[in-house]
């Protein structure tokens, strides 16, 4: 099935065409898809935890779903807070979290940050 024979990425054209570079690392999809991609799992792991706490869902299935600021379980044991900055006692880069889940009772934060492609450490 695999004509191309120089083994580059067809989009870019720079890199060799290995499931790292196409799922992480190629300069062209980063500008659009792996952010699109990220956001769309942020959207669908959101909507999950919506079910589990109970929160009340205007849509049956999680494509559809679009996350609002803040969702509360029903009875208020839970907050779901959706893209929201920390407020931290130093300066943090990245301190806006894609999903933070605030637990009512017990005074707890759960922080949920997933990566939109891979990082260079
Ligand atoms: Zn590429």
């Amino acid at each position: 099935m695999n004509t191309e024979t120089d083994g580059k990425c067809r989009l870019c054209q720079q890199f060799d065409k290995t499931i790292d570079h196409i799922i992480s690392a190629c300069p062209i999809l980063a500008k659009e898809q792996y952010i699109k991609r990220h956001d769309r799992v942020c959207a669908q792991l959101h909507f999950n935890i919506c079910k589990e706490t109970g929160v009340q869902l205007d849509k049956e299935h999680w494509y559809e779903h679009v996350p609002k600021s803040v969702e509360t379980s029903q009875g208020g044991k839970v907050t779901i807070l959706w893209n929201q900055q920390v407020q931290t006692d130093r300066i943090i880069p990245s301190n806006k979290q894609d999903i933070i889940i605030r637990d009512n009772e017990k005074g707890t934060y759960m922080l949920i940050d997933l990566q939109s492609q891979e990082t260079e450490m």
